[in-house]
């Protein structure tokens, strides 16, 4: 795949590895070597390179510090017991990166070009996927406008990013979340589906919000009514109620994460009843109260799955039961752990080696 695209390489003079302490990273804080880039001039993908990771150079006047015209996405590889690299699902995030692009008004970045550039990063940098139980190498790409106008119109000019980042287990304890009533993170019409820049800056306001009420994370609810459950955080939400597993199905508001489409395959195969639609604030709090919430977890790449260990509504808490007796969501944990550390063999074809 890489040979179908000149990829120049340009390497660090002295690799940043051994000053890296593996058993203390926190996430997003440590940075790979190297990073691929592509521009966009003249309507095409040009000038393929994989370069050290060093901070670019922007004129006051670029269009992206002003508008966000800006999608992102964000993928994991993981090294198995014999020393092989897995990155699950590229082709997947490759597709959504697009789906977001069109939505922002911006070029498609071709999904073979995504990969070759993603392959000759991980043939570059392959060290610095780690080996410790629990570890991975967050990969993140991205595009954004490259055009120096303050006019308001779709850039002409753009770049393709991909780097890495080693990190460490993330949420580990179950979290406090809070169903959100008044403020939203995507309306009808909106651009909720996408992964673009603009939806991360306004959810913070809100979750520093909850997080002054002693909340971790937030449970966003509908725009129009507030009254059913869209996501929580940047995490899809899932709930098993009566032994049924429920979730929002994906519109134009919610993320179609690929975390949750994985959840979703396995439950099926394994015959489990599946609720996709709309999923009342009402209903979950009846079958809390009642004893018959079982399980409540967020989906998503940088946790996999992340607990919920209250849910707050309307000033009271809900408490859930405790993780080990959730068998769902640990059973479900650890297959996708199994076959993205080559643990269990991938018979879905979601893992890529690199
Ligand atoms: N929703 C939002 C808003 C997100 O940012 C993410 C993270 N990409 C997700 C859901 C989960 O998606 P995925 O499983 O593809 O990581």
């Amino acid at each position: 795949m890489t040979d179908t695209f000149e990829i120049k390489v340009n390497k660090v003079a002295e690799s940043r590895l051994p000053s890296v302490n593996f058993d203390n990273m926190v996430f997003g804080t440590v940075y790979s070597d190297h990073m691929f880039v592509a521009d966009y001039t003249d309507g095409e993908w040009k000038d393929f390179r994989v370069e050290p990771y060093a901070p670019l150079s922007l004129l006051p006047g670029s269009a992206i510090l002003h508008y966000g015209q800006s999608v992102f996405e964000g993928l994991k590889a993981y090294r198995t017991a014999e020393g092989d690299i897995q990155v699950f699902r590229p082709d997947a995030n490759a597709k959504r990166l697009n789906v977001s692009a069109e939505r922002m008004c911006m070029p498609d970045v071709p999904e073979e070009l995504f990969m070759a550039g993603l392959e000759k990063l991980m043939e570059v940098d392959k060290d610095w996927v780690p080996n410790k139980p629990e570890t991975s190498l967050y990969i993140r790409p991205f595009v954004f406008a490259m055009d120096e106008y303050i006019g308001i119109r779709p850039s002409a000019n753009y770049r393709f990013i991909i780097f890495t980042c080693p990190v460490g287990a993330y949420y580990s304890e179950p979290v406090r979340v809070k169903i959100e009533t008044e403020y939203t993170r995507a309306c009808p019409g909106g651009t909720g589906f996408a992964k673009a820049a603009g939806n991360y800056a306004g959810s913070l306001y809100p979750a520093k919000k909850a997080q002054e009420q002693g909340y971790q994370q937030l449970i966003w609810t509908d725009a129009v009514t507030h009254e059913y459950v869209e996501e929580s955080g940047t995490m899809n939400l899932m709930f098993v109620i009566d032994g049924k597993l429920m979730t929002a199905s994906t519109g134009d508001t919610i993320l179609d994460g690929i975390t949750r489409n994985s959840v979703l395959a396995l439950a099926k195969e394994w015959g489990m009843e599946i609720v996709e639609g709309k999923i009342a604030i009402k209903d979950i709090i009846k079958a809390a109260e009642e004893g018959r919430l079982q399980e409540a977890f967020g989906t998503g790449t940088a946790a996999t799955i992340a607990q919920i260990a209250t849910i707050g509504y309307e000033g009271k808490d809900y408490d859930l039961p405790a993780v080990a007796e959730r068998e769902f969501s640990n059973k479900v944990l650890k297959t996708l752990d199994d076959i993205k550390y080559g643990r269990q063999e991938d018979n879905h074809g979601w893992i890529r080696r690199m």
